[in-house]
């Protein structure tokens, strides 16, 4: 009996100008791969578009032959959203053109842009735009999440930083959404992540940025938790040029790391000033002077090294799970759960992270796009990572034991793009208030839940869920 996949690889295969891959041709364990190996998987027909076109004649004849089907732009969610077990893939990675004007501080690109497809383009011109902090990160997953970074406390989250997305609907149409055309459609985008359909365009804001002022130190011993300390209460009162993150972490095995320090606990700061150098110099002067940081380097440095900077830490196969939430104010006793915890990580590249939002992120009143709470400025990311499937099990218990112990302090909320497979049932925790809301934007444009390989928001009449 011809299964669903045939009949849409035979309705395809004559119109279909991109790369259709099964699991016996050449491509296919190479395209089908997504960064996190926690959450592999191998689907039926990878359907690699080469144009809008072939997006539409995918998403049409898919809709019609009832298949599963997964959106892959980066291929980075966490949970594995951009993959699946016999269904359909539809690949976007051929379409990652950029466009800058300039004089406008405007540009667009495709939807199956990478974070780094955007700043190589937008670079060379002078601008950047807000997004997140590794480069080979997809930035439809991410925009259409939220999006923060290096930036976001002055420049707000990367979906505040699109004027305009065009769409392709469960039924294969085209449609614009921005202020004026299809507004319930441009809010839910904003943060609503993949429900409503493919993004082949985003139209954004350009910010004019060449270089940083990234400070880097490292805290060890009873200075972890002051680190932290300090942090939190310097945070509130920051300028918005000012990003602080730390990280806490097992030091590593690096030459820019001193011997002594290295397999040790630490905290891990990056500072960067965006503007005038000598107008940062006296925070970075402040922040480390505080305890005794050791491996402290300050520098100019290239907006686009800053974007790759961190790269490496993040390879593509290795094997990440992930829990995060928010605090509105965070307290002695969950900082010392976190120090705490730090003893017992199982992997060495394993990261607590932490970043404080604020800025022109929190001044987006809540009603005026989809994205969760902006009123709880303390973002925590517990994310193990790890290469032995062996040790999966080891990785996994120690995050959830850790954002347990965490959890009563937390604000309720979560950050969707942060979230892991095994996290249903905090989606409607995610977006609380706009949850109704975007249940009925998702009853109009897919009421038959087409795209529900996401942080689903099921539509209120459904055919298949
Ligand atoms: C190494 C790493 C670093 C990260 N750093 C940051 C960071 O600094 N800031 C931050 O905010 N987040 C960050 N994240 C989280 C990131 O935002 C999410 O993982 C995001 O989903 C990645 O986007 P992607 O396009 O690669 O995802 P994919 O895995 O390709 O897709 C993820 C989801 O988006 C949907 N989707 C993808 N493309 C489209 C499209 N064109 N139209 C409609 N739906 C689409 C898919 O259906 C799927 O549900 C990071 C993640 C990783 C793995």
């Amino acid at each position: 009996m011809k299964s669903a996949i045939d009949g849409l690889f035979a309705s395809l295969k004559n119109q279909f100008r991109g790369d259709l891959l099964r699991p016996l041709d050449d491509d296919y364990a190479s395209a089908g791969a997504v960064w996190n190996a926690m959450v592999a998987r191998s689907p039926g027909l990878i359907a690699r578009c080469a144009d809008v076109r072939d997006v539409q004649s995918v998403v049409r004849a898919a809709a019609a032959e009832g298949v599963l089907t997964a959106i892959r732009c980066g291929g980075h969610s966490l949970a594995g959203f951009s993959t699946c077990d016999g269904g359909l893939v539809i690949d976007l990675s051929r379409l990652r053109q950029v466009s800058v004007d300039d004089e406008n501080h405007r540009g667009r690109f495709a939807g199956g842009s990478l974070l780094g497809s955007i700043d190589a383009a937008t670079q060379p011109q002078g601008f950047a735009f807000p997004s997140g902090v590794i480069s080979h990160t997809g930035a439809s997953g991410l925009v259409l999440g939220g999006g923060f970074g290096w930036l976001t406390r002055l420049h707000g989250l990367s979906c505040d930083n699109v004027g305009g997305f065009t769409v392709v609907l469960a039924d294969g149409s085209i449609v614009r959404a921005s202020a004026t055309e299809n507004p319930d459609l441009f809010w839910a985008l904003r943060g609503g992540g993949g429900n409503f359909g493919v993004v082949t365009e985003f139209e954004v804001k350009l910010h004019p940025l060449r270089s940083v002022v990234l400070g880097a130190g490292l805290c060890v011993d009873d200075d972890i938790a002051g680190i932290v300390r300090h942090w939190r209460d310097f945070m509130p009162e920051a300028p918005d040029r000012l990003k602080w993150n730390v990280n806490l972490r097992i030091a590593p095995d690096s030459e820019n790391v001193p011997a002594e320090v290295r397999g040790r606990p630490v905290a891990s700061e990056f500072v960067i000033w965006i503007g005038d150098p000598d107008e940062g110099r006296p925070y970075l002067d402040h922040i480390f002077s505080l305890g005794r940081p050791v491996a402290v380097t300050r520098r100019i440095v290239p907006y686009l090294d800053l974007q790759r900077s961190a790269d490496n830490e993040f390879p593509h196969g290795r094997r990440y799970y992930t829990k995060s939430g928010y605090f509105k104010s965070l307290d002695d006793r969950s900082i010392e759960q976190m120090v705490q915890a730090l003893a017992s990580v199982p992997s060495p590249a394993t990261l607590i992270e932490l970043a404080y939002l604020g800025g022109a992120a929190a001044r987006v009143a809540a009603a005026e796009t989809a994205f969760g709470d902006r009123t709880s400025p303390f973002v925590i990311n517990l994310i193990a990572n790890w290469s032995d499937a062996a040790e999966d099990a080891t990785n996994i218990a120690w995050v959830r034991n850790l954002f347990q112990e965490l959890r009563p302090a937390m604000t309720p909320g979560v950050y969707v793009n942060f979230m892991s497979g095994d996290e249903d049932d905090r989606v409607p925790e995610a977006y609380r208030e706009r949850w109704d809301r975007l249940v009925e934007v998702k009853s109009h444009y897919d009421p038959n839940n087409f795209f529900r390989l996401n942080q689903n928001i099921p539509p209120r009449k459904t055919g298949k869920q």
